[in-house]
């Protein structure tokens, strides 16, 4: 099994110190290969090698920046099902999953960018007859770009496509637990001629790979999607060093679903929010809030679906959940609900981990689960447990639920659900959010603000406000001489 190798100045190159991780995979909990466990040694090659490639490459017209990125949308494409199957393998999604959500959306984001790019606008102020103020807006130069597990390459490429489109070069650290897609993306980016240096990943652990790129001069701006504690540690770090920020981090998401909801489509939506892709997404719903009279009902329709929800082989395609991503996580998500069950909340379904048999018996399996929580202040209803596991809790009217969906740290999405249009935008309102959607889930329109208010984040990706976040904007102020006469 050949080890992943950091991809550093157009090359593939070894670890500067040779020291590597096991990569474990979900499916079957065996060692699959292994990857870099980098240094600041390698962080420093990568920098020095982006920060070589950045004169040329900020020179580019924009077009000539937007066809590398056509072109490496082209070629992942042309090779969608290894991106997908890779995709699962290392991180234990369904394949289908990842060969529909994952890929195509890492496809999307080169090609939103490339196109995006061509549309950016600058600002012009006409202060007097003689008086002309215009902006431009310039890459910064080294981006260093940090992303988690979840969705691996989806959530790095969302970096990569706006941070090499508007002219900056880039550093990126994937998760150490999901690095294989974005070594597969060295590959494409080789065959797509991205000149040397343009380019640099560089594989390994937060707190020694990650660490060093956050702390790293030639490095002035940060984009980090991860948990809100390590960006507390990212804050401390960057922040002395007057860094450029954007944080996309944990969220703790409620679904407010009121009695006037259309209850077939709340149901089967709910569903696919809370557990799709093993309810590892930042923007599964968590909480469950229910009005009082169809608590029962909803619930119980609920639980049943989930009952018949098959957790198995993610390579095949009548499997709705894999394997959570590590041991370790899996070990976090069951320890939230064995102290859940201690404090006495009821389970009412799942409630613990599954043993597959066969070549599976070692995987990463939890079983779906619902947990009655009658109280906001429980653990499990305060911290984000980023795994198939939500709660129900019943409200009795509009301010019970805005109060106990706004009871938590954090406020990065929400779910709404109801049929009368006034309560909808009241409650759009009154949440504590940076994403709303009524009567839908994770539906996606890559020009509109991403990102979270709160513990959850600061800052918004997405269309304008990524090439705003990528560049900086310069002010000229123009005296113009009167025509003479
Ligand atoms: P994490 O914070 O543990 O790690 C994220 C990345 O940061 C990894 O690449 C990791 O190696 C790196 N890292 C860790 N410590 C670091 C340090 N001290 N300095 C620099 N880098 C460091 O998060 P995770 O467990 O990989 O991902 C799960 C979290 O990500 C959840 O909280 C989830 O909600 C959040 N998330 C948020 C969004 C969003 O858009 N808001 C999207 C996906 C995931």
């Amino acid at each position: 099994m050949d080890p992943i190798l950091n991809f550093i100045d157009g090359h593939f190159v070894a670890p500067i110190e040779g020291a590597y991780l096991d990569n474990y995979c979900p499916r079957d909990g065996l060692v699959m290969g292994k990857i870099p466990d980098s240094s600041a040694a390698d962080i420093d090659a990568a920098v020095a090698a982006a920060k070589r490639a950045f004169p040329k490459w900020k020179k580019l017209t924009r077009s000539e920046r937007s066809d590398f990125l056509y072109r490496i949308a082209d070629l992942i494409e042309a090779k969608i099902d290894l991106f997908a199957e890779t995709e699962s393998r290392d991180q234990g999604k369904p394949i289908h999953l990842a060969r529909s959500v994952d890929i195509p959306r890492v496809i999307d984001n080169f090609r939103f960018f490339a196109g995006a790019v061509l549309h950016q606008q600058e600002k012009a102020f006409q202060s007097s007859e003689l008086v002309l103020n215009y902006t431009r807006r310039d890459p910064m130069g080294v981006a260093g770009l940090i992303s988690p597990w979840n969705l691996p390459l989806y959530l790095l490429t969302w970096k990569i496509a706006p941070a090499l489109a508007t002219g900056n070069t880039v550093v990126a650290k994937p998760s150490e637990l999901t690095s294989m897609t974005a070594a597969l993306l060295a590959t494409v980016m080789v065959e797509a001629g991205l000149p040397p240096g343009v380019c640099n990943l560089v594989f390994g652990r937060g707190q020694t790979a990650g660490d060093a790129l956050v702390g790293h001069r030639d490095v002035p701006l940060i984009s980090f999607t991860g948990g809100t504690e390590t960006a507390a540690a990212i804050g401390r770090r960057a922040a002395p060093l007057y860094k450029k920020m954007s944080l996309e981090l944990g969220g703790k998401n409620p679904a407010v679903i009121f009695a006037d909801c259309d209850l077939d489509v709340a149901v089967n939506t709910t569903l696919r929010s809370s557990f799709t892709n093993q309810g590892e997404i930042c923007l599964c719903t968590s909480r469950l809030l229910i009005e009082d009279s169809i608590f029962e009902k909803f619930t119980g329709l609920l639980v049943d679906k989930v009952k018949a929800l098959k957790v198995g082989d993610p390579r095949k395609a009548d499997s709705f959940m894999g394997p959570l991503v590590s041991r370790e996580h899996r070990d976090k998500v069951a320890g939230f609900v064995e102290r859940a069950k201690a404090q006495g909340l009821k389970v009412l379904c799942g409630g613990e981990s599954l043993k597959l048999s066969g070549e599976l018996d070692g995987g990463y399996y939890y079983a779906p689960t619902i947990l009655s929580a009658p109280d906001t202040s429980a653990e499990i209803m305060q911290q984000e447990v980023f795994g198939p596991v939500v709660t129900v809790t019943p409200f009795k009217n509009y301010e019970d639920a805005i109060a106990k969906a706004n009871s938590t740290r954090y406020g990065l999405a929400t779910t709404v659900w109801t049929q009368n249009l006034n309560t909808a935008h009241a409650a759009a309102a009154d949440i504590d959010a940076g994403l709303v959607w009524i009567n839908t889930w994770m539906l996606r329109d890559l020009r509109t603000p991403f990102g979270g208010v709160k513990d959850s984040g600061v800052g918004r990706e997405g269309g304008d406000y990524s090439l705003e976040f990528y560049t900086e904007e310069k002010n000229i102020c123009l005296q113009l001489a009167p025509a003479k006469a």
